[in-house]
Parts: C-alpha cells; structure tokens; sequence
C-alpha cells in the first residue's frame, strides 16, 4: 500500500525545513520535496543578516524577538554561527535621519535600544567607512547574523531525527484534486500522497500555488551577492543601505534595483549585497549590471575596499510581495493547501513562523492576530 503522508511540504529551504521540524517533533508525518535540495533556493545564497528596524509592524516585531530568544537558545546547543555584532543602517540623507528617529521610537516601545551615530561616533564603529558619504548610522546592537546553510541544514537535521523524509531532486508538476480536496501531488518522482499539502516554495510559491488552481500575491526577482576573500577585521557590524528603512515605495518597481548589504563573517570573509532584478524564477544568471552596481556602492562606502578580491559571485530567486506582507495560511479554495511564503528576510523570523504555521496546522488557531485577515485577502481561488 502506497504511504500516506500527514503532511507534505514543497519547498526544503529555512521555511519548509523549520515547519517540518515543528510537525514531526509533535508525532505527526511528514515528507519535504525539493526540486534542488536541502536550502536549494534562496536559503542557500543569502548573507543571514539578523534585521529589527525594517519590522516595525507588531506582528513582525514579535516574530523577530522570539526568533532571536531562539536562536540564542539553538546557538549555545549546536553553534551555527549566530552572532549579535549589531547592525547599522547607513544614512545618507535627511529623510532617513528622519525615518531612524521614528523608528528608534518605535524600537524603543519593545524594549529594544538603538541609536543614531553621527560623524564621529559612527566612525569610531565602523573604522574603513567613508563618513563624509553618510548623515551618520543607525546601530542596533541587538543584531546581527548567522551562517544561513549552517541553520537550515540545523532545522533539516532536528527534522529527520524526529523521522521526516527529505527527498531531493524532486519537483512538484501538479495535484491531483476532487472537489476541493488535493488527493495527491504528481511529482517528478511518480505521486505524493498526504492529508495536507504546504506550499514552502519562497519565489516559486506563486508558480505551486497556480498549479493548484490558485493565486497568490507572492513574487520573485533575482537577488545577486558576492563573497570576498577571508582578510583580517575590516567590518565590526552589518550594514545595510538607508532605503532599507524606507518602506516599499509605491509605484513600478524598478527592473533592476540597486542596494547596499555587507557583513563580515567569523571567517573573515566579506559578504556584499544586494541587486535585485527581474527575471524567470529559476534564472542564477549574474549580470554585468548587477555586480557592478553593487561593486560600485559599496567602494563609495568603503573606498578601502577596492583592495578586495570578489572570489565568487551567485544570484538567486526569492520572495517579495508588494506591499510587504507575507502569505500565511489556507487557501479559500482549497480544504488542504497552505501557503506559508513572502517573509521579507526571512531568517530573522524563520523559527517563530514555522512555530505559527505548525500551530495553525495542527490546531487551527495562528495566534498571529494581525496576519488573521492575511489569508483570506491575499489568497484567492482563480475561477
Ligand atoms: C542575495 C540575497 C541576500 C539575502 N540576504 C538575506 C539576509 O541577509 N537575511 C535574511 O533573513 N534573508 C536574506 N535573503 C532572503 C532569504 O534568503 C529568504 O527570505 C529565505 O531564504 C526564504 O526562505 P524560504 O524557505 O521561504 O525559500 P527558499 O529558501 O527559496 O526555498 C524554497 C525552495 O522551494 C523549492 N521549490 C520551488 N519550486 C519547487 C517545486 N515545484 N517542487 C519542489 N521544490 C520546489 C526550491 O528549490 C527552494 O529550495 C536574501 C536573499 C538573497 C537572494
């Protein structure tokens, strides 16, 4: 007799492999397909900067706080790299000054502490910047960041102690469904029977939710980063460029945008980021434009940096939806499919939303009052 699943996940990136920990660890079964493998998408070609100040929204807020509670308590156990060397936004003029100090405000009522770094100060922090480019920093020092491959290879490994079966090179073409029932998945590798299907897919969940009939307001573009060589301490924080506290701005998004992410990781190696760019979901093309872009802002940042050698360069699809907000939760249309994708960094909130999902998946109850309507505005049925 063919097995049956409880519960089936697409997608084995940080999303997909937390939930399925989250199930198996309460008795259920669980099977995660991945058309790559285990953080094949966007989970594997990030910086894992660990962000506060772009989520000021309560229910954002709460979700960052208590994965960084959990990361503190996953680090002391396993070591993957989470370090909390603070992160500063760079700004570079007054707008963003102006939206620092709001936000430090709003930062404040959690009990979180920032501050605005002018000139000096800002220099002491961080040595190789340029401060005549900048109106000063935005530090937190409650962030930081972690080694991406390391936490999701975490998540894969708790999963599969608690017996959830990973099968890689495994794609997903299509369900097969009765009424509002999906009765199985057709996949590469033949059918996939389980009671519930999640869609984990990050800039491919668009694309799994139409092969269920549905629509979903989750986007992709490709998001390009570069490594350096390992050299000695040149970078204390993470650093991020000021249109990150900005919002998402109304209007055509750019096909091609440019912005400034970097960290310095234990090794010594530089992490740079970030263009983000159109293009077909499982495109890993770098374009000249891109990495020239980014090569470009950083040196006006940090001209010490044209010392550096690139060593590698690699581009990757991942989540975005316009107005900022996750899909979470069930489709309408469908008694058996969840969507749980379109977290704007989503490592920062990755352990707190896979505890969400399994609780929404488990009991039916989200506990995540300001995303309760999400759901039902964001997924719709196509007739
Ligand atoms: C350059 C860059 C820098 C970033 N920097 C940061 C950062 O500093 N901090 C941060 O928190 N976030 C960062 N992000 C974003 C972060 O990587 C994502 O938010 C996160 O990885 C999303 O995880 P996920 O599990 O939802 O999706 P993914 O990791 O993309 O996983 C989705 C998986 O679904 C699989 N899949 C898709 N379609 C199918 C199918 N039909 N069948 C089977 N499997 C399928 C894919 O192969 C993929 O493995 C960055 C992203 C990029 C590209």
């Amino acid at each position: 007799m063919a097995l049956k699943y409880d519960f089936a996940i697409i997608g084995a990136g940080v999303l997909g492999c937390a939930i399925a920990y989250q199930l198996a660890a309460a008795g259920r079964t669980v099977v995660v397909v991945d058309k790559e493998g285990i953080a094949g998408g966007a989970s594997g070609g990030n910086l894992g900067q660990i962000s506060l100040v772009d989520r000021t929204e309560p229910w954002h807020m709460e979700l960052a706080l208590e994965s960084l509670r959990e990361y503190k308590t996953l680090e002391e156990k396993y070591k993957f790299g989470f370090r909390q060397t603070g992160g500063c936004v760079l700004l570079s003029n007054d707008a963003q000054v102006s939206r620092a100090e709001s936000v430090k405000s709003i930062l404040g009522e959690y009990g979180v502490s920032s501050e605005l770094l002018r000139k000096k100060k800002a220099q002491a922090m961080e040595p190789m910047l340029d401060v005549q480019r900048v109106k000063g920093l935005y530090y937190c020092a409650e962030e930081g960041m972690l080694e991406p491959l390391q936490v999701t290879f975490l998540f894969q490994e708790m999963a599969s102690r608690y017996g959830v079966q990973f099968r890689s090179g495994e794609a997903l073409l299509g369900f097969d469904m009765t009424g509002g029932v999906i009765e199985k998945a057709r996949t590469t590798a033949g059918t996939l029977a389980a009671d519930c299907f999640i869609n984990c897919a990050g800039g491919w969940a668009g694309d799994v939710a139409n092969l269920a009939g549905e629509a979903i307001p989750v986007c992709h573009h490709r998001g390009t980063a570069m490594v350096s060589q390992a050299v000695p301490r040149l970078l204390r924080t993470t650093l991020v460029g000021g249109g990150f506290l900005m919002g998402n701005a109304a209007g055509p998004r750019p096909s091609l945008h440019i912005g400034t992410a970097l960290c310095q990781q234990e090794n010594g190696t530089i992490l740079m980021a970030q263009a983000t760019e159109e293009s077909p979901a499982d495109s890993r093309a770098v374009s000249v434009a891109g990495i020239t872009g980014i090569g470009a802002n950083l040196l006006a940042y940090f001209p010490g940096f044209k010392q550096l050698d690139v060593l590698r360069v690699w581009a990757v699809s991942t989540a975005f939806s316009a107005d900022g907000n996750p899909v979470f939760g069930k489709h309408q249309g469908l008694d058996n499919l969840f969507t749980f994708a379109g977290f704007k960094g989503a490592f920062t909130t990755a352990p707190a939303v896979a505890r969400k999902a399994a609780t929404l998946l488990l009991y039916g109850n989200n506990n995540l009052p300001d995303l309760a309507p999400g759901p039902e505005r964001k997924i719709n049925h196509v007739d």
